[in-house]
């Protein structure tokens, strides 16, 4: 066998893209690959304790951290993450921001010279660089399916040619132009989409996931932000609760709603007979300060907190929860999910029948898949795709939001057959990421795939 493999990394700075996608580093270098793993500063924060215990048992893996320019974009000092970013103009400011490390990046590329760039799709530019280098590149990508879906759950990229088309079609002519896509599913999750995607697109994918069942413990509490509830109280607080007796609610790590919107998800989860734990997100300030710029703030209906530290039905975070600490409690029993993948993942490796509220993104057809393909899932109703709520936004009442949750959470034969589906899954997840499992199998074929491609590229320079 030759020299070692390098891959180079690049995530994506958004929560749902960077944490997998340094899950599926962290695996390459459990399986002997040297790895780096390029991202900014504060990004470093989420995840650089795990890369040390990686060092120290072992592993060829380090990260290469970029100062992020927040000066020269027009951002505060720290706001790195699209999660940290409170309104449209300060994303639009960021995805800038991001867009001006890429000579940065280019630079580091050349010098280092790796065997193979693995980047986030939405570094479309990095299929150019691979190119120059002879090298191949791997793009870290989204659910590639399609299912039933009305127009109003679909943006409008998808209807007409929109401001985003020409971006879109680079991604897209950088995905035909790579060596194959990395996907965080498992084979028998979506085989029959999997497969037609390959016959149409001619797009080599490995399944390596769920990339959250390889983590350790010790990972999962550390992951992400820091979490704004300390971990013990909140599973204290869980284990006073019967096995599978709380819904778990959160939209994720960008999701925004309007107080009205807040509101009717509050009511409901008091009306419904089932304990929760709500991650609320914040709300947009209604006052703008002297500046202009937008605020955000926690907002929740006066005294409702109150009311559920006395009768100890819910537990309200706000901020950045725990989430697969919590998921992986018996007594959670469902989950509230606005679809992100990582989210629909992590509640299916725990066997939770989930109820569905797509917000944005590719999110509804994630929830088509736990709908209406896999039916371990009820929708809230949600039929309007929209990246930012306004006080206008359609609303979900809080009676169909309680109606989801009864046929999720409930005793009808509907819900347990959902249940008994939703542990189904969980132990394909399980079988997938295991010894033989198909995604396990992936994992290898992938890294001998790039050795075959570095011994032919040395042979043909070689023999030329
Ligand atoms: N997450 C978390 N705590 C939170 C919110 C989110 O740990 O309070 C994690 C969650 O476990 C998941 C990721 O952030 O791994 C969110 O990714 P997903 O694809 O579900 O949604 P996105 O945030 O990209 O919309």
């Amino acid at each position: 066998m030759g020299s070692q493999i390098h891959v180079m990394f690049l995530p994506y700075m958004a929560p749902g893209h960077m944490m997998p996608m340094v899950d599926i580093a962290r695996l390459f270098a459990a399986q002997g690959i040297r790895v780096t793993i390029i991202t900014t500063t504060m990004n470093a924060i989420g995840f650089k304790n795990s890369i040390e215990r990686d060092v120290e048992s072992g592993r060829n893996i380090s990260l290469e951290i970029l100062r992020f320019p927040s000066a020269e974009a027009g951002l505060p000092e720290g706001c790195e993450n699209l999660s940290s970013a409170p309104t449209p103009e300060t994303t639009i400011k960021l995805i800038h921001g991001i867009e001006l490390l890429e000579p940065q990046i280019k630079i580091l590329f050349r010098e280092r010279r790796p065997d193979c760039i693995a980047s986030d799709y939405i570094f479309w530019w990095t299929i150019d660089v691979a190119t120059e280098l002879g090298i191949p590149r791997l793009a870290f990508s989204g659910l590639p399916d399609q299912v039933e879906i009305t127009r109003s759950q679909l943006p409008d990229l998808v209807k007409r040619r929109t401001e985003f088309s020409e971006f879109f079609d680079k991604l897209k002519e950088a995905e035909r132009k790579s060596f194959g896509l990395l996907m965080n599913s498992f084979y028998e999750l979506e085989s029959a989409y999997s497969d037609h995607f390959t016959k149409v697109t001619g797009i080599k994918a490995w399944h390596l996931g769920p990339v959250n069942l390889f983590r350790s413990v010790n990972d999962n509490a550390l992951r992400g932000d820091k979490a704004t509830i300390s971990e013990q109280r909140c599973l204290r607080w869980l284990d006073s609760k019967e096995p599978n007796s709380v819904l778990y609610v959160c939209f994720g790590s960008t999701a925004r709603f309007s107080k009205a919107q807040i509101l009717e998800i509050g009511n409901a989860l008091e009306d419904s007979s089932y304990s929760f734990i709500w991650v609320v997100g914040k709300v947009l300030k209604e006052d703008n300060n002297e500046d202009h710029q937008q605020q955000e703030e926690w907002w929740l209906p006066e005294g409702y907190e109150e009311k559920l530290k006395e009768n100890g039905k819910g537990l309200v975070i706000k901020g950045w929860a725990p989430q697969v600490l919590i998921l992986h409690h018996p007594a959670i029993g469902g989950f509230l999910t606005h679809c992100g993948w990582n989210s629909i993942l992590e509640g299916l490796c725990e066997g939770l029948p989930m109820v569905t509220w797509p917000i944005f993104a590719e999110q509804f057809y994630n929830e088509k898949l736990v709908t209406q393909v896999l039916k371990f899932g009820e929708p809230v109703g949600n039929k309007t795709w929209r990246v930012w709520a306004t006080e206008d936004s359609t609303l979900i009442s809080r009676s169909e939001i309680e109606n989801a949750i009864r046929r999720v959470m409930g005793d009808e034969n509907e819900a347990k057959e959902m249940r008994k589906r939703a542990r189904r899954l969980a132990e394909w997840a399980k079988m997938a990421v295991e010894e033989g499992g198909s995604s396990c199998n992936d994992m290898k074929s992938l890294i001998e795939d790039i050795r075959m491609f570095k011994r032919l590229t040395e042979k043909t320079t070689k023999e030329s």
